[in-house]
């Protein structure tokens, strides 16, 4: 399964949650801001997804 992350900048708050809310490592920290580093791992749960309060993040399969 390809899983698409992607995390719109614009309206990113950097409140970290998506990074915390991921349970693979899809999402990672880095310098600033939140960055997909592994999305071959994703599962496409969502979970990151649901708990940005910017609704920044979309994930497509
Ligand atoms: S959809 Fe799930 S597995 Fe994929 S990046 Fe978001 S929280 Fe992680
Ligand atoms: S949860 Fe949303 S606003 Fe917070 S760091 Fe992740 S993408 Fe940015």
């Amino acid at each position: 399964m390809v899983v698409t992350v992607k995390i719109d900048y614009s309206c990113c708050t950097g409140c970290r949650k998506c990074v915390e809310a991921c349970d693979y490592g899809v999402i990672e920290w880095f310098e600033d801001q939140p960055i997909v580093t592994n999305p071959i791992n994703c599962s496409a749960c969502s979970k990151c997804k649901l708990i940005c309060p910017v609704e920044a993040i979309s994930v497509k399969k």
